[in-house]
């Protein structure tokens, strides 16, 4: 199939970037060494691709699920050496078999599945994780999401899971006209660096009080967390608050006596 013949799948989240200078802005702030392993998500016809294999990086690795898109890029990139294209559900991978401590995760994810993809690597059991880096773009109202401070509108599970975890920067939006099919919004790049703060916590013990705290966002903690009474007690946490009030911090702090 040719590239440029090639009519995009709304069901897997189509929309190629068509920016060229964007491109290289992206991968202007994807900061490699000789060592790193980059893993790219849905290359699709690989844009982005281009401008990563030109950097310094001992191994590209491509996960793309869409079949179709397979032999274009095994065509556009049949010169290049140290790249691996690989066909298969990004959400099904088990990321440990790929990744060591030098690599960076890299995509312009389909907007239908990237907060499942980013919980899955956020989530891993093992921590720290076995990559060092991620630069991701999501649809933008779930980058506020991800970066979302306690008392905020947007503020929420998301937020909790991701910031326990790793320092979060926003890096720029993403005009949806550098794309094509044209989205109905706009796309934010965001920078996930793990951190060690709660390597003493007990992430499903997190997952779980989050997810009871936030169950009926609109009532006070003391009725959605009655069974933790006693934890919210011993830190002195108010149980007239919402469950958007309390920080990240709090909710660490709330998981660990969990354990
Ligand atoms: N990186 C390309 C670009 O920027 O032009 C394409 C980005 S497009 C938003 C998302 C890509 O992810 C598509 O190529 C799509 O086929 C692929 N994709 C969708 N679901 C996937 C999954 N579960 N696993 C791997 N790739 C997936």
């Amino acid at each position: 199939m040719k590239k440029d013949k090639y009519i995009a799948k709304k069901s897997l989240g189509q929309n190629f970037i068509t920016d060229e200078n964007f491109l290289k802005k992206l991968s202007s702030y994807i900061v490699t060494d000789k060592n790193t392993l980059v893993i790219e998500i849905g290359p699709g016809k690989g844009a982005l691709t281009k401008e990563l294999i030109k950097k310094k990086i001992v191994r590209l690795i491509v996960i793309e699920k869409d079949f179709s898109l397979i032999d274009i890029l095994e065509t556009s990139f049949k010169k290049a050496k140290n790249i691996k294209i690989i066909n298969q559900d990004a959400l099904k991978i088990d990321y440990n078999k790929f990744l060591n401590k030098n690599s960076i995760i890299v995509g312009n994810l389909p907007f239908n599945i990237s907060s499942g993809l980013l919980m899955k690597w956020v989530l891993l059991s093992k921590w720290p994780p076995p990559y060092k880096k991620m630069y991701l773009m999501f649809q933008k109202e779930v980058g506020e999401r991800i970066l979302a401070s306690h008392g905020s509108r947007q503020y929420g599970r998301l937020s909790i899971i991701t910031q326990s975890r790793c320092k979060v920067k926003k890096l720029f939006i993403a005009k949806s006209k550098i794309f094509s099919p044209q989205p109905k919004v706009d796309g934010i790049v965001l920078e996930f660096t793990p951190h060690n703060k709660n390597l003493d916590m007990d992430i499903n013990s997190l997952e779980k009080i989050v997810k009871k705290a936030f169950s009926q966002r609109r009532k006070k903690i003391k009725t959605t967390l009655s069974p933790y009474i006693n934890f919210l007690d011993i830190l002195s946490i108010d149980t007239n608050l919402r469950p958007e009030n309390l920080s990240v911090l709090e909710y660490c702090k709330l998981a660990k006596l969990m354990r």
